[in-house]
């Protein structure tokens, strides 16, 4: 429990049976939103919290776990959900110029061929004789050159019993039909935005969309990483959210400025705290032989992964349409009507991972406090309002006096248009801290006041503020905080 992150609660304790529920305000109230962060590393804790209450589970946890494949529970579901419902919201409805869509997960195999992934989506992989694990040949833990006498092992720190580095697809295949042969083989998409490129004059016809104009979708992509690891950072399936943004050549980079900034300001509204966001340009080393510009937007995760890419911008070029063309012998051209001239338009995608983007809200929002004048202090999940998995806890004060009957009505007044979690059990300050380990932004109580006055309290998860709400007046005042 670090100390400079101590506050004042007088209100949430069980005292609050005599004490009135309001209080004049303490100091310092704006304390949660402001701590400065030194990046700790809070994993093994989230990973406890996010399986105890319910976020997220290992995958076939019974049969002792699939490797870096994880379940979300009802918790995690909604957070992820909510996440990707932003997202959504940003880049398809909020704009004319995105459309959506959903395409399926299996494709033609030649889509693979044509976008370079059955050759070149290949990580250098090399094993332990010794004790069988396997390392991509660049980890930086690997002393030696891999396959010679000196090379060693990082995890049984044996020499000379590493492989040569050989390539290794990340594809996971599959057959599609009865019969198992080379012909039959299909794979599972490692990406979601080949099906985008396919679909675009699909999109743009039976749209009339003019180019510049973009193609939305979230999805399931799988990869077969050799090194998957550190909870939902790195899996094998995974979800994308990926735009691609068709345009002018020549326009390209003036469009690659925007997606630039206007990603970055996605991430800024979604709570996650400036010092902890940057943007890597890829070097040219870094850089795909047809990206004409890349960058990351990166995050700090804290300990030791530090800032980690968890979205990428990049000019593509004309490469994947073009790449098309020539694979399936059809034209995905662009007809400029005013002008009366066709052309292969530039793309700029902007992909970002739900999973991952949803580790980031996890390890930005998690924090321990001290509250003042109670020993036990608090767990909080500071998640945005608008991803927070519920957005209110409907509590009674006491089991007593009509105050069950009202906070039940409240709840499931307020469960048509909100989530919401009615709780009675165990005293007050818990009921409140099990809200706030969870990120619920609001607690309302019943207390004795409400059942004559028809109004109750309404506690904000960070500011511990609470006011007094007409009780009538609750969906809409938890709405307005909800969109400030
Ligand atoms: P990395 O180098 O970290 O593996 P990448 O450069 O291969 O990422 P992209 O192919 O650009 O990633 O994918 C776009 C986004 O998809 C990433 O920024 C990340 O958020 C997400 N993503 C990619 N691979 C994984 C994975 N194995 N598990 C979870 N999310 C992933």
């Amino acid at each position: 429990m670090r100390q400079e992150n101590a506050i004042t609660e007088n209100a949430i304790t069980d005292n609050a049976l005599r004490a009135p529920l309001i209080q004049p305000p303490a100091t310092p109230y704006f304390f949660a939103m402001s701590i400065a962060n030194a990046t700790p590393d809070v994993m093994e804790k989230l990973v406890s919290l996010c399986k105890r209450r319910g976020f997220i589970f290992q995958s076939s946890e019974i049969y002792g776990g699939t490797g870096s494949v994880w379940d979300y529970g009802p918790l995690g579901v909604e957070l992820k959900k909510n996440l990707k419902e932003r997202w959504w919201n940003a880049m398809v409805r909020a704009r004319t110029d995105i459309e959506g869509l959903d395409a399926a997960i299996l494709m033609h195999p030649r889509v693979w061929e044509a976008s370079g992934h059955v050759s070149g989506f290949v990580d250098p992989l090399v094993d332990c004789r010794n004790c069988k694990k396997r390392f991509r040949a660049d980890d930086q833990k690997i002393r030696g050159t891999p396959g010679t006498p000196d090379a060693q092992c990082p995890a049984c720190g044996m020499k000379g019993t590493l492989s040569e580095a050989r390539q290794f697809n990340l594809m996971f295949k599959t057959f599609m039909g009865p019969v198992e042969d080379s012909a039959a083989v299909v794979y599972l998409r490692p990406e979601t935005a080949q099906r985008i490129y396919v679909n675009f004059l699909n999109v743009q016809q039976s749209t009339r969309q003019k180019v510049p104009f973009g193609i939305a979708q979230i999805g399931k992509a799988f990869r077969n990483e050799i090194t998957p690891g550190n909870f939902i950072f790195r899996t094998r399936e995974f979800e994308q959210m990926e735009m691609q943004f068709f345009v002018e050549p020549g326009e390209d980079m003036k469009w690659f400025e925007y997606w630039k900034a206007q990603r970055m300001e996605w991430h800024r509204g979604l709570g996650l705290a400036e010092n902890r966001l940057q943007f890597h340009e890829h070097t040219k080393e870094e850089l795909a032989h047809y990206a004409r510009a890349a960058f990351d937007v990166q995050f700090d995760f804290g300990g030791t992964l530090g800032f980690q890419e968890i979205e990428g911008v990049h000019n593509r070029g004309n490469f994947d349409l073009t790449q098309h063309q020539t694979f399936s012998g059809k034209k995905l051209e662009y007809f400029d009507q005013p002008n009366n001239r066709r052309f292969t338009p530039f793309v700029v995608e902007t992909s970002v991972g739900a999973d991952r983007t949803t580790l980031a809200v996890l390890v930005n929002g998690y924090r321990e406090e001290t509250v003042e004048g109670e020993s036990e202090g608090r767990t909080v999940l500071g998640l945005h309002p608008s991803i927070a998995p519920i957005k209110a806890g409907v509590f009674p004060l006491v089991k007593k006096d009509g105050m069950p009957e009202m906070a039940r009505r409240i709840a499931d007044d307020l469960r048509s248009q909100l989530p919401v979690f009615y709780d009675d059990s165990g005293a007050i300050g818990r009921r409140y801290r099990r809200q706030d380990e969870v990120g619920t932004p609001f607690c309302i109580t019943v207390d004795g006041e409400s059942t004559t006055a028809g109004s109750v309290t309404v506690r904000d998860r960070d500011t511990l503020r609470q006011e007094r709400v007409d009780a009538a007046r609750l969906t809409a005042f938890i709405g307005e905080k909800l969109r400030s």
